[in-house]
């Protein structure tokens, strides 16, 4: 298996040459040059398969050029019972009216980003050790992906990370869950300003290509194209579980909908890849806060991101993004994977700050299979309160974003699934106003917020961070 850019700039390269950098350089996203597929027998025939079993045979078929066997030991360190304690890795939970929830937040940060973050810290590790190679992770969090990344990348040889984030302006728990790490290779920096500030940073350090080459500096942000593929597989967990119980002869033609919390559209687009996999996936829901230019997009087919100043501090954080990074990567397979009219739309996008496919926007449902939807934050407080009325479940914003536009989206004889990306008890304000007490903390968690913290307070210096790494960084 090859990997291409969405732009057409890019030699085809393997996976472990890919797994670096999700972003080519012609500026476009790298994407599989062919998406694989499997048939219904084989799909079949990893029902018996435990989760890291069925990673490393959907791994696989992205990821040639590592040996299986390798594989299959990255998947098991990565989804092993100390990392996800829960039985199975990815639990199944029945809720009320007709909706399953699929747990992907069992991970040692409580969030779905966990789930890619894992397998991502053990192939960079390998991959690292086998080209010789260094990584220095800079990388700027205003919450769960620079935990993610740290536990992810935490004792890892070769590696190291340096996480900006805005001073005082972290929950008491993201702090801790971050700053209470003690592994050499994890730096924590509060910056003197606000998450735009740490960005501009990364973005400034990232751009002295001078400097980043000399320090090995690299991301591991949300278009990685390592941890789009290792969501991909509990898709067909997903499938897998719900179809358990359906008679053998039936389960070929046995459908499911999935509805996905989304942000940066990574979630949703490994969900798409899954489909094209072979599982029977029906329809691809998208759920959007009040941050909703993907819903806009897939209701009109007109594509208008929009600024950080006008992006809304909402209380399904995690999603309060205006502009999807990932988004190019679905253009370019609806545009019939061509580079030419991709950069075309791109250059439309840059120039007017939009592009328009309304006279496309049937393929969307049609085609692809994706809808979408809207929640507000009286959505989320009404739907945490009623699933909890309903079923006893506490679930948390993001998750209830995705209920409550499930909702909307239900077909007789179709299952809905509602992936759950963070667990409650790390968004106890929003809890409180729903059911009047915020969601136990599990013990570990309790015994974290009381751990010593370390991090370093910088100004928003980029001088003083270039002198922070270079002293620091690992080689
Ligand atoms: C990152 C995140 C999302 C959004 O996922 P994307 O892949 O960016 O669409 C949703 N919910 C939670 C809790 C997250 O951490």
């Amino acid at each position: 298996m090859q990997f291409i850019s969405t732009r057409g700039g890019l030699e085809p390269s393997e996976f472990s040459a890919i797994l670096l950098e999700g972003l080519a350089p012609d500026g476009g996203l790298v994407v599989p040059a062919e998406l694989p597929r499997v048939d219904a027998a084989t799909l079949e025939s990893w029902r018996s398969l435990d989760y890291a079993g069925l990673a490393t045979e959907v791994i696989s078929r992205f990821a040639t050029d590592i040996p299986r066997a390798d594989l299959e030991a990255m998947c098991r360190a990565a989804y092993s019972a100390e990392n996800f304690p829960t039985e199975g890795v990815v639990p199944l939970t029945e809720l009320d009216g007709g909706i399953t929830l699929v747990g992907l937040s069992e991970g040692p940060t409580f969030a779905f980003k966990d789930m890619a973050m894992q397998f991502l810290g053990q192939s960079l590790e390998y991959v690292l050790a086998r080209t010789g190679r260094a990584l220095n992770v800079l990388g700027a969090t205003s919450g769960d992906t620079g935990s993610a990344a740290e536990y992810a990348l935490r004792g890892k040889d070769r590696v190291a990370v340096f996480m900006l984030s805005p001073q005082g302006r972290m929950s008491a728990f993201q702090r801790a869950q971050m700053y209470s790490l003690t592994d050499d290779n994890i730096h924590n920096i509060a910056v003197e300003g606000v998450f735009d500030d740490c960005q501009n940073l990364v973005k400034e350090l990232s751009g002295d290509l001078a400097f980043k080459q000399q320090h090995q500096l690299g991301t591991v942000n949300s278009i990685n194209l390592g941890r789009i593929t290792a969501q991909t597989v509990y898709y067909v967990w997903s499938w897998l579980r719900a179809s358990d119980a359906v008679a053998p002869e039936q389960r070929a033609g046995f459908e499911i909908s999935v509805t996905v919390p989304s942000g940066n559209f990574g979630n949703i687009l490994s969900g798409w890849y899954a489909k094209q996999l072979g599982v029977p996936l029906r329809r691809l829901v998208l759920a959007a806060n009040e941050n909703n230019v993907l819903d806009d997009f897939f209701r009109t087919g007109v594509y208008r991101p929009r600024s950080a100043a006008n992006t809304h501090a909402t209380s399904s954080p995690s999603m309060d993004i205006s502009k999807a990074s990932n988004l190019e990567r679905f253009i370019f397979e609806l545009v019939g994977r061509d580079a030419d009219r991709l950069r075309g739309l791109w250059t439309e996008l840059s120039e007017r700050g939009e592009f328009d496919l309304s006279h496309e926007q049937a393929r969307f449902a049609d085609e692809f299979g994706f809808a979408s939807g809207t929640s507000t934050h009286a959505d989320r407080v009404a739907t945490i309160r009623a699933v909890h009325e309903a079923t006893g479940v506490t679930i948390d914003p993001h998750t209830a974003d995705g209920v409550k536009v499930a909702r909307e989206h239900q077909e007789a004889g179709v299952p809905m699934l509602v992936l759950e990306t963070a667990q409650p008890a790390k968004f106890p304000e929003i809890v409180v106003e729903a059911l009047g007490a915020a969601a136990p903390l599990p013990d570990d968690l309790a015994a974290m917020l009381e751990l010593p913290q370390h991090v370093t307070e910088m100004a928003d210096d980029a001088e003083a961070l270039r002198a922070f790494i270079a002293e620091r960084a690992t080689a």
